[in-house]
């Protein structure tokens, strides 16, 4: 039996009840596979697959609060440190009722080669909590918020760990979180990313995520000899990823005809009108029928299809899981050229490789989606210097970074003779960094 298979075996026996994460895992170290064959004994000697595998350190936690009846309610925290070979842990909180250690085990996991990617000295860490922040008032947000950080705040700190957001942790969530960890610890800190632009946050980065998805599309666009000028895209999710991928797309000429919610998705002939769907989402917090009511253009349908429209690019941009092997099939049929991750592990692994195999330009999440945590850790830069930077100062670096994993990811498939296979490059070029500083740091 290779390396490779040893530890996957027991990671599987360890591991059994979080099949998110060893999906994650299994993804990563199959695609690995070259790079370990190559310094079997090693790694091997190193324990070193069994090291990244294995997370730092865990906590899990009770969160108490009280609901506007007056009545306790309890939701459980996680918080995982997964690996800081290159960097503090750096990863976002979700808040969402499917919340559970597998869950923030696969996204820290990912976490570690997406930030390895972004070329940025950040580690891999990810939290969060079952909580469902839906059709809760901002009094009770802000007591789960305050709850959840009074035990967080004893684990992380500017210089060891640096928490962001995630589904359901958008600004107020962070700011009053933030709130919490300064009156607690009595430190003024860049402890949080994505904090609002008065007390520490940074220009660009509210953006940073789907506008970072489409410099990497045009990149890949490019590499292709097409651009993006005429180009349908359809996309899913109606949140912070998807609004600002769809406001990105037409900003460069394409067309979004796409958006979906956890209840029903939107097929607007005209394009997505962005302006609309921020007031919906972002202001008024409702749902997309909303849109349709107001769009004469737009339909609106219950359940799951934005996969069946006819488009040149997919853009998944809502929650993992999404993209499945029949929608993979029908995106091939219609023709579509490229699927590039705004969420993370949106496509299950047989629809990947369909893609794959169907010669679909494919772009995964950890290299696709790092905008989000390469500006966050522009965000920690600024908060050091105690200086804010220019929107478009952020915003170029930004681009410069997506531009970069492109051509990382792409040299590093070619160098290990799979050329075109974006995932694998984008697992190889995150795990080389990582590996090299986990030998340089001896056992530990
Ligand atoms: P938001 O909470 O802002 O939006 C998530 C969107 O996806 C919403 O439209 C939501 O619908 C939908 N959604 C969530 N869960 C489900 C589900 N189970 N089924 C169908 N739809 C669902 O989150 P973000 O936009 O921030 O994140 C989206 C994805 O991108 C996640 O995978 C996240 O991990 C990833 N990501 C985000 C980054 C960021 O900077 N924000 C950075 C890197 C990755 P509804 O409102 O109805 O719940």
């Amino acid at each position: 039996m290779s390396y490779v298979d040893e530890v996957l075996a027991r990671v599987h026996e360890k591991n059994a009840s979080e099949p998110e994460f060893l999906q994650a895992v299994d993804e990563v170290l199959d695609s690995l596979r070259p790079v370990i064959e190559a310094n079997e004994e090693q790694f091997k000697k190193e324990a070193l697959l069994e090291r990244i595998c294995e997370p730092e350190r865990q906590f899990k936690f009770r969160v108490p609060w009280v609901d506007d009846k007056g009545q306790v309610q309890v939701n459980t925290g996680y918080r995982v440190q997964f690996n800081s070979a290159i960097g503090p842990y750096k990863g976002g909180l979700r808040l969402h009722p499917s919340v559970n250690l597998g869950i923030i085990k696969f996204l820290g996991f990912e976490q570690i080669f997406k930030n390895s990617l972004t070329g940025l000295p950040i580690g891999g860490g990810k939290g969060g909590s079952d909580f469902d922040p839906k059709g809760k008032s901002d009094r009770e947000i802000m007591a789960f918020c305050q709850s959840f950080m009074t035990e967080l705040c004893k684990y992380i700190g500017a210089d060891t760990d640096v928490p962001a957001g995630d589904i359901g942790t958008g600004a107020r969530e962070i700011g009053y979180m933030f709130g919490q960890y300064k009156r607690i610890r009595g430190l003024y800190e860049g402890v949080l990313t994505g904090k609002g632009l008065t007390y520490g946050g940074s220009l660009a980065r509210t953006e940073a995520t789907g506008y970072g998805l489409l410099y990497i599309t045009e990149e890949l666009m490019k590499d292709h000899g097409e651009s993006m000028e005429g180009k349908t895209c359809v996309v899913s999710g109606a949140g912070n990823v998807a609004i600002y991928a769809i406001q990105k797309a037409h900003q460069m000429g394409a067309k979004c005809v796409t958006c979906s919610d956890s209840t029903g998705w939107i097929y607007d002939s005209e394009g997505i009108d962005v302006e609309l769907l921020k007031e919906i989402k972002e202001v008024k917090r409702a749902r997309l029928t909303e849109y349709a009511a107001a769009r004469p253009s737009a339909e609106y349908h219950e359940g799951r299809g934005v996969w069946q429209i006819k488009c040149d690019i997919a853009l998944p941009c809502a929650t993992q899981n999404e993209l499945h092997l029949e929608d993979a099939k029908q995106l091939v049929a219609n023709g579509c050229k490229a699927v590039c991750e705004g969420a993370n592990m949106p496509t299950t692994i047989e629809a990947t490789e369909y893609l794959q195999k169907n010669n679909v330009w494919f772009i995964g999440g950890k290299a696709a989606n790092a905008g989000g945590v390469a500006t966050s850790a522009l965000e920690m830069s600024q908060n050091s210097e105690r200086l804010s930077w220019t929107f478009e100062e952020v915003d170029g670096k930004l681009k410069d970074i997506m531009v970069n994993i492109y051509h990382n990811i792409d040299d590093a498939a070619k160098r290990y003779g799979m050329e075109g296979n974006y995932v694998a490059g984008a697992n190889i070029a995150g795990f080389e960094k990582v590996a090299e500083a986990m030998i340089a740091q001896g056992v530990c």
